[in-house]
């Protein structure tokens, strides 16, 4: 136990973090560009936030929440999606009485109970972006063109952009008709799950994972059948936008996303070739939850990408970067006066702002330049009894293999210069 991480989780080690923060960075380039600004919430919150602003008739909720009791005995979830708590900072910031739009990014981690497999963990890391506050349709069509120009420009072009529209709340209403006059027949063949779904949320059966369900609900009506002319026409707009983008989408009435808030465009993005669990993000509108969380009526639509997923796109794709930290210049110092010497050219180098580093092992001559040449560093500074008396140090460019004295005072102007 002492020396195994919980199962579901991962480290991320010196070597992988480059890849995370090339990711992130990449993220927050684009969200600059946008105009999206940074929050970050706590990583838990109070149960009842999820269970109003996820659903209670969604997986999450029914069956992947860390929930535990904190000792003052509140029921307390590590968060398992970012939007409910991007919600309710919204509205206790009082957000809503600044400018509107509100447009927001978020990257961190997330936590969801559920059976780790191949791009599938228990904590798992999002980037996910809110706009609170804009109806229009091309709001809906610029989320998705930030989704999907950060997949591009980290090298991501080979995704499939799913989409389709959940209508309002009059267009639920008649789906919800309509999916329970279809499945009413074949009730006991649901799982049980789906059985209680069917009077709660009869929509939900539609995202069940169990094979039977999927098969029984091939034919069901959809969303998209039972659209009013205002959902009708807000997605037509959508749709053109997206074409006036030359952003490539495919219509899928089948749809449905894994959280009960969506109304309107929901979409979702899969990479072909990461294996069973292929969306590497997925969103959509939720202008009933800000209201539904105690605010005022407000629109609001998000998405969130699996950071986790994206890595392994982009390794199966070979587009992740050869991105090394290693310090560009290695001390080497022969004796003590000489590591006197060096300890403080190293502080000076720093102050300078050139990464450097020395040896702290007391190792031999030789080895400390074996391990400059597996640092894979660009620059030695070899410091021995010689140098120390002339007051200069020996320049090592280890790529070239050549290296030549220069006085100790201009290592910093010659690095720097380099
Ligand atoms: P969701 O919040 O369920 O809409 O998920 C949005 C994205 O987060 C998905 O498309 C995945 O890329 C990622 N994701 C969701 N759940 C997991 C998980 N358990 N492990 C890894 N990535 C996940």
């Amino acid at each position: 136990m002492l020396t195994t991480r919980p199962r579901g989780t991962a480290d991320i080690l010196p070597g992988q973090i480059e890849n995370w923060q090339y990711i992130e960075g990449m993220a927050a380039q684009v969200c600059r560009e946008y105009g999206y600004r940074e929050i970050r919430t706590p990583i838990f919150e109070h149960t009842e936030l999820f269970v109003r602003g996820v659903g209670d008739t969604t997986d999450i909720v029914e069956k992947e929440m860390y929930t535990f009791q904190d000792r003052g005995e509140r029921s307390i979830t590590l968060r398992p999606e970012g939007t409910a708590s991007v919600v309710r900072a919204y509205l206790e910031n009082k957000l809503y009485a600044g400018p509107q739009p509100v447009k927001v990014y978020y990257i961190g981690p997330m936590f969801r109970y559920d059976r780790p497999q191949a791009g599938r963990y228990r904590q798992f890391h999002q980037f996910g972006v809110e706009v609170f506050g804009a109806q229009q349709p091309t709001v809906d069509a610029e989320v998705m063109a930030l989704a999907m120009d950060f997949y591009a420009r980290l090298g991501l072009t080979n995704l499939e952009l799913h989409i389709n529209s959940l209508g309002c709340p009059t267009c639920r209403t008649t789906v919800r008709d309509k999916l329970q006059q279809y499945f009413q027949p074949m009730l006991g063949e649901l799982c049980p799950n789906c059985q209680s779904r069917y009077d709660r949320n009869p929509l939900r059966i539609l995202d069940c994972k169990s094979s039977r369900c999927t098969e029984l609900a091939l034919d069901a009506p959809t969303t998209a059948d039972c659209l009013c002319s205002d959902c009708q026409a807000h997605f037509e707009q959508v749709q053109l936008y997206m074409q006036d983008l030359g952003i490539p989408y495919v219509l899928d009435k089948q749809l449905v996303r894994g959280l009960d808030y969506y109304t309107h465009t929901a979409f979702e993005i899969m990479a072909p070739g990461i294996g069973a669990q292929s969306s590497v993000g997925g969103g959509g509108r939720y202008n009933g939850l800000i209201e539904a969380c105690g605010g005022p009526s407000t629109p609001g639509i998000g998405f969130a990408l699996g950071l986790e997923r994206i890595l392994l796109a982009l390794e199966k794709s070979g587009k992740l970067p050869q991105i090394q930290a290693r310090p560009l210049v290695y001390l080497i110092a022969a004796g003590d006066r000489a590591v006197r010497s060096s300890f403080s050219l190293l502080a000076r180098l720093r102050a300078a702002g050139i990464a450097a580093d020395m040896d702290y092992q007391g190792r031999s001559l030789k080895a400390q330049m074996k391990y400059a040449g597996k640092l894979g560093v660009r620059y030695a500074v070899i410091t021995g009894e010689d140098e120390l008396q002339r007051g200069s140090v020996m320049l090592r460019d280890m790529n070239a293999g050549e290296q030549r004295e220069i006085p100790v005072g201009e290592v910093i102007n010659t690095l720097g210069n380099r």
